[in-house]
Parts: structure tokens; sequence; C-alpha cells
């Protein structure tokens, strides 16, 4: 049996992030947290490993800010407080996330040489002019030559890409998920870009200079991205912003595409693009459609979507779980 795999996260914020990403609120992000101390991560961790089942693959995981970008000795301290956990194997490794120009061959061996087993990249696109108009202060090329590094010395590749960025398109965006192939990511996040207070985004979006993508855009796009990693073994670790609590309560979201269920939408929208092709010439009264078990909540859809669709041609739309089928197969039986 494989054992499951818990990440456990630690925040670790900007201090003082030199770049303006349009989409960042630089204020909350420097201003208001701070980087925990040894203590306060190793009661996290303590946290964290009191609620994990025994026999469980573990690792920490430094998330929020840029890692690469703190001061060596900060970066040594971080990875020190989670070293009594890997001795005594109740953590495995640690991933943590960065910039892809904070990149180097002494910063990797820094990581290499305290259980750093996964770096993430916030890569968010590999066009140049959306990585310009976004502020990002890179080029697309300078991901390329951070991922090659990485995968170079033996580091689990993740990127991270962002959807409907200003000067993005369909195209674009699918295109760079075939670059993170191309790279050799083993895993991806995928976010939606959300116009949030406080961004120079907002502004733009308020002088109609930006208009964020609507969620049915986001959704279908991300459909269409979905296959070219699954087709390619690529991990898709995360869809969609974390329902934080601004999100939720609208105090911190100005507009954009999200969703509480943003991830469900997108499985919904596969099987919608594979169900729809199905007709009705011959007048049948009842069709019954088998997936895969671990599919079916998808195929019937969100609210029940793709069922509704169905009920347009068919008076009675069934969907029963066939274990011989795999990923999205799926039969068909009419009567
Ligand atoms: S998203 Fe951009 S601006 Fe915000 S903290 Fe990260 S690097 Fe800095």
């Amino acid at each position: 049996m494989i054992a499951k795999h818990f990440t456990i996260p630690v925040f670790i914020p900007m201090e003082a992030c030199p770049f303006q990403c349009i989409y960042c609120d630089q204020e909350k992000i420097s201003g208001h947290a701070h980087i925990p101390d040894a203590g306060e991560i190793q009661n996290i961790i303590q946290k964290h490993l009191s609620t994990i089942p025994f026999g469980s693959e573990i690792e920490v995981g430094f998330f929020g800010g840029t890692f690469t970008g703190l001061p060596i000795v900060m970066q040594k301290h971080l990875l020190e407080t989670v070293k009594p956990f890997i001795l005594q194997q109740k953590v495995k490794s640690i991933r943590l996330s960065t910039r892809p120009d904070f990149i180097d061959n002494e910063k990797l061996l820094l990581l290499k040489n305290n259980n750093v087993e996964t770096i993430e990249l916030g890569a968010q696109s590999m066009d140049d002019e959306v990585l310009r108009r976004s502020g990002r202060g890179h080029k697309a090329e300078v991901i390329s030559k951070a991922a090659e590094m990485i995968s170079g010395f033996g580091f689990r590749l993740g990127l991270q890409m962002m959807i409907g960025l200003p000067g993005d398109s369909e195209e674009k965006s699918l295109n760079t998920a075939k670059k993170f192939v191309g790279l050799m990511a083993k895993d991806v996040r995928i976010y939606p870009t959300l116009v949030i207070k406080g961004t120079p985004l907002e502004k733009l979006y308020r002088a109609g200079k930006f208009i964020p993508l609507s969620l049915d855009e986001a959704v279908e796009q991300t459909a269409a991205i979905f296959p070219v990693f699954e087709n390619a073994g690529v991990n898709i670790i995360r869809t969609g912003l974390h329902p934080s609590e601004g999100f939720l309560d609208n105090s911190e979201l100005v507009a954009g595409p999200f969703h509480v269920s943003f991830k469900e939408l997108v499985l919904t929208q596969i099987w919608n693009d594979r169900l729809r092709k199905i007709e009705n010439p011959d007048n049948f009264d009842e069709i019954t459609i088998s997936v895969p078990k671990k599919q079916i909540n998808a195929a019937v859809g969100y609210s029940g979507k793709n069922r509704n669709m169905l009920k347009q041609k068919f008076r009675k739309v069934r969907f029963v779980a066939d274990p011989s089928l795999q990923n999205r197969e799926y039969n068909v039986d009419y009567r």
C-alpha cells in the first residue's frame, strides 16, 4: 500500500519584497506578518504531527514567500528547525516555494544539504509579454534556466502558473502548460488571476484597463489545460485559490473568477466537453452512462450540471460506476 502523503505548511512571508507583481498586495504580505521563530515552527509541526496517521509520508512546506530570497542565515535557521524531526524520522523532507530569479548553484547546494526535496517556482507564465505586464521582473528564459538547474540538482520540480493575467490568452496559457511539461515539472498549481484589494491590478481594473476572466472562461481554460498535465503524468496539486476568509466574505476580493469549488467546476467541465457529444437521433427514452468509480461525481457534474444537460435529450439519465473503466473512459447504454 502506498503511504498517504501530507505537507505541513509553514507560512514564511516576504519581509521586504523588492518586486511588485501586479496581482500582489505587498502591504499585507510585508506589513502585518512576521517570520515564525524556531519555537513557533516546532509548535506548528508538532500540532500537525499529532493529527496525521502513523505511517504517512510527511514533508514540511515553507510557503508564502521567496525562500531563497531570505538572508542565508535565515534560510539555514529555518532548515535547521526542521532537522530534529527528520532525524527522528517524523518528517521525511522539506518543500519550499521561491522565485525563479533567486536560484543559483550556491543556494541549491544549501538546500540539497538540508533535506529539501521539492522546489516550487512561482513561474506564472512562459510568455514574456505576460510576465512584463504582470510586473514579474524576469523573463521566461529565467524560469527555464532555474527549472533546469533544480532538476539537474536532483530536486523534484514544482511550477505554479496563473491564467488570465494582463496580456494572457487561452493559447498562451496552454503554451505555458506545454512548456512546463517540457521543463519536466512533477507538480503544478493553476491559479486564475483575481483582483485583490490594494494591488496595482485593482487600480488597472478600476480604470477599466484590466478585465478579469469570467468564471466560465476560467473554468473552460483550466479544463483545456488539465489534459496537458494529466497526459504527461504531472501531478496537479492545486487548482484555484484557497477559500480564505477574505474571499468568502468579499472583504479582499474586488473581482475575478473565484469559486469555493473551482476544481469541481473544472472537472465537471472536462466531462461536459465529452458528454456533450452524445446525441439521441433515435429518440431513446433512457440513457445509462458507465464511468470509473472515482469519476462518478465529476461525470454527473457540480450541481448535476452534466446530468441536467443530458436530460434535455433523454427523459431518464443514469450514471453507474464500472470498475473495468479507467481515467475518463465511459460506455453508453440506450433504452
Ligand atoms: S508575489 Fe511578487 S510582489 Fe508579491 S511577494 Fe511574491 S515576488 Fe513579491
